[in-house]
C-alpha cells in the first residue's frame, strides 16, 4: 500500500453568517438536471446514488462528500492502445503497462464508487474532446459527450481542445443540435451534454463576460460546495486562431481569486477548482515527488479559500499537497478516475479534510457497462465501414517517436512526404517543401500480423482534420520558422520535413542561431535566404499555431485537402510504405 495524500486544516469556530442561512443555490437550483431524464442510464445512475441511506449521519458529524474526477479524456471511448504506465509494484525501478480505460469500464467503476457513497459528484478538468480517436472524431465528438453524460458527469471545465472547432461548436456540444456542415450522422439526434461546461477565464472580448458560466454550486446535506472551472491562459497558443477568435483567456489565479467574494456572499466556503493546467511529477500515479510545472505557482497564488484543485493538461497522474491544498490529476485518455473524499464541517461549511486516490480503470476488473456498449455499437455501425476501408500496407510499424538526437520520426517523414505530394502539382499549390508539427501526428501506424492499414489507422495518425495550406516563404523566413522550434528550449517542437529538404541544428547554440544556414538544403542546392519557396504546412501552423508565427507572413496562401486525406492518398499509391533513413534532420553537436 502506498501512502495516500491527506490534507487537513484546522477550521476556526465561527457563528454562521445570517446570509448563509438562505439557500445559496436558489438561482441555479435544479440546473443541469433538467435534461437528465432523456438518457436512460442517467436515470439509473441517479437512482444509484440516492438509495444509500444506510450511511445515516448524526447532525454534528461532518458531511462526507466524494468527488470523482477525470481529465484529458480526449474522446477515448475505447481503451487507449498504450494503457497506463505505472511503477512495477514488485520492483519500483521498473515500469509496467496496465490495460486500462474505455467508457464501458469507466462507467462501471464510476457507478460502483457512487453506489457506495451518500454524497458524490462526478467532475472533469478539460480536454474531454478533441484530438480524439476515429470513433469520436468522425462524429465531431458527439459520442463522447453522450457517453460522459450517461456516466453521470455533472461539471467540467473547458480545456484548450474544447476550443479546437471554435466557440459555436463548443456551445453545440453543450446545447445539442446537428453539425453545420456534416449535419447529424449518428443514429439518433444529438441532444448535447447533460453536464455543465464552465469557462471562468474565457472572456468574450466584445461583452467582457465569460462565454460559459464561471462556476456551479451544488449542495450536499445542506452544505453548498462551489466548483470553479477554467482552462489555462496559454490556450490561444494551443488552438488554431479561428477557434479562439474574439476570446481572451485570463490569468488563472486572478480569475479564481476574483470569484471568491461572490461565492462567499452566497454562503459557499468549500471551494473546488477544476483547472485545465497541470504539473510534472517524477513519481508513480498516486504520489507527488518533485512536482514542477505551471500548476505549482498557480496554486500558491490561489486565495486560501480554495480547498481542492483538480488539474489536467499535462497528461500526468498525481495526488499532491501544494501549499496546504490537495492537488490531483488523473493521467489521460480515461485510464484513471480520481476519487477524493472530503469531510465538510456542518457549522463552518468548509472542507476539514481531503484525501485523494487515483484508481486505475482496469479493463479486466470492471465489466463493460451495457448502456455504454450499446451507445458505442450504434456509432460503430455507422463508422465501421469507413474505418475498416483498407488504404494500403506497411513493411514495418511507422513510429511517431522522434529520434531523441534529432527530433525526426519515421512516421513524421511519411506524413510530410504525403503532404508534399498532395500539394506539389502547380494547380494544387506548387509546393517544394512540406513541414508538419509533431503534435499533429497522434498515433503510430502499426504493422499487424494480418490485415491492411485502414482508414481508421491513418485517421488516428492525423485526427485533427486540418486542411493543408501552401504559402510562399523566403529562405530567410524558412530559417526563422525553424528557429521557432525552440520557443520553449526545454521542449522543442521539431517539425517533420519532406524528402529533399535537409538541415542540421546545434543544441548548444544560442536562441535564434540553432539552425545552421549553410546546412539548409533542398534537393542538393543550398537554400537561398532571398529566394522564394512554396511551402506546405497545415492550417493550424499557417496561422501561427504552436508558436510558428513566421508562417503568418507567408504569401499567396492556397488551401488544399485535409491532412488525413493526403495521407490516405499516399498509402494508396506508395504501399507497402517503409520507414525511411531519418537523414533529413542532422545534429551539429
Ligand atoms: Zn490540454
Amino acid at each position: 500500500m502506498r501512502a495516500e495524500t491527506f490534507c487537513q486544516r484546522q477550521v476556526p469556530c465561527s457563528a454562521p453568517h445570517p446570509d448563509r442561512e438562505s439557500d445559496p443555490t436558489s438561482p441555479r437550483k435544479g440546473r443541469g438536471k433538467v435534461r437528465t431524464a432523456r438518457i436512460a442510464i442517467a436515470v439509473l445512475a441517479a437512482s444509484l446514488w440516492s438509495c444509500t441511506s444506510a450511511h445515516a449521519q448524526t447532525p454534528t458529524s461532518p458531511v462526507d462528500l466524494t468527488l470523482l474526477a477525470i481529465n484529458d479524456f480526449h474522446g477515448n471511448l475505447r481503451p487507449p492502445p498504450g494503457g497506463i504506465s505505472i511503477d512495477d509494484p514488485a520492483d519500483r525501478t521498473k515500469k509496467i503497462t496496465v490495460r486500462a480505460g474505455g467508457a464501458e469500464h469507466m462507467a462501471t467503476l464510476v457507478a460502483q464508487l457512487r453506489a457506495a457513497k451518500q454524497n458524490s459528484v462526478f467532475v472533469a478538468a478539460g480536454d474531454l474532446i478533441g484530438a480524439s480517436p476515429f470513433l469520436s472524431a468522425m462524429f465531431h465528438d458527439e459520442p463522447t459527450i453522450e457517453s460522459l453524460s450517461m456516466m453521470g458527469l455533472e461539471i467540467a471545465s473547458v480545456g484548450n481542445h474544447e476550443f479546437d472547432e471554435g466557440l459555436a461548436e463548443l456551445r453545440r456540444m453543450q446545447n445539442g443540435g446537428c453539425h453545420p456542415v456534416d449535419h447529424c450522422q449518428g443514429s439518433h439526434p444529438f441532444a448535447g451534454a447533460t453536464f455543465r461546461y464552465l469557462a471562468a477565464s474565457t472572456i468574450d472580448i466584445q461583452t467582457g463576460q465569460p462565454v460559459l458560466p464561471p462556476y456551479e454550486i451544488k449542495t450536499f446535506d445542506g452544505i453548498p460546495v462551489g466548483f470553479i472551472g477554467l482552462t489555462l491562459k496559454g490556450t490561444p497558443g494551443l488552438v488554431s486562431p479561428p477557434g479562439v477568435a474574439g476570446l481572451s483567456f485570463k490569468d488563472e489565479a486572478e480569475t479564481v481569486n476574483a470569484l471568491i467574494p461572490e461565492l462567499k456572499a452566497k454562503g459557499v466556503e468549500a471551494i473546488v477548482v477544476l483547472i485545465h493546467e497541470g504539473g510534472f511529477p517524477t513519481g508513480d500515479y498516486n504520489e507527488c515527488p518533485g512536482i514542477s510545472g505551471p500548476i505549482v505557482e498557480i496554486v500558491k497564488k490561489f486565495d486560501r479559500a480554495v480547498d481542492v484543485v483538480i488539474s489536467g493538461h499535462t497528461h500526468r497522474a498525481y495526488t499532491c499537497e501544494i501549499d496546504g491544498r490537495l492537488v490531483t490529476s488523473g493521467d489521460k485518455y480515461g485510464t484513471l478516475v480520481t476519487s477524493i473524499d472530503l469531510k465538510l464541517d456542518r457549522t463552518t461549511r468548509d472542507v476539514i479534510s481531503a484525501k485523494a486516490n487515483n484508481l486505475i480503470v482496469r479493463t479486466d476488473t470492471y465489466a463493460a457497462d451495457p448502456a455504454q456498449t450499446a451507445l458505442l455499437a450504434s456509432y460503430d455501425k455507422v463508422a465501421g465501414p469507413i474505418a475498416n476501408r483498407p488504404v494500403g500496407s506497411v513493411t514495418e510499424t511507422l513510429s511517431r517517436m522522434p529520434n531523441p538526437e534529432t527530433g525526426e520520426s519515421p512516421l513524421g517523414d511519411v506524413v510530410a512526404d504525403a503532404h508534399l505530394a498532395a500539394t506539389s502539382a502547380e494547380a494544387l499549390g506548387g509546393a517544394v517543401i512540406a513541414f508538419t508539427n509533431p503534435g499533429g501526428i497522434r498515433a503510430d501506424i502499426v504493422k499487424r500480423s494480418e490485415g491492411p492499414v485502414t482508414y481508421g489507422d491513418v485517421f488516428a495518425a492525423q485526427p485533427f482534420r486540418n486542411q493543408l495550406v501552401t504559402l510562399t516563404l523566403t529562405g530567410a523566413q524558412i530559417k526563422a520558422m525553424l528557429e521557432q522550434q525552440w520557443l520553449d528550449p526545454k521542449r522543442p517542437r521539431i517539425l517533420q520535413v519532406s524528402k529533399g529538404f535537409s538541415y542540421a541544428w546545434n543544441d548548444s547554440a544560442t536562441s535564434g542561431s540553432r539552425v545552421a544556414a549553410e546546412r539548409m538544403m533542398l534537393n542538393g542546392q543550398k537554400i537561398d535566404p532571398a529566394a522564394n519557396y512554396r511551402v506546405t504546412v497545415n492550417q493550424f501552423m499557417s496561422v501561427g499555431g504552436d508558436g510558428f508565427t513566421v508562417l503568418k507572413g507567408g504569401l499567396a496562401p492556397q488551401v488544399g485537402v485535409y491532412d488525413v486525406d493526403a495521407l490516405d492518398a499516399w498509402f494508396k499509391i506508395n504501399s507497402p510504405v517503409a520507414p525511411g533513413m531519418l537523414d533529413r534532420i542532422g545534429k551539429l553537436n
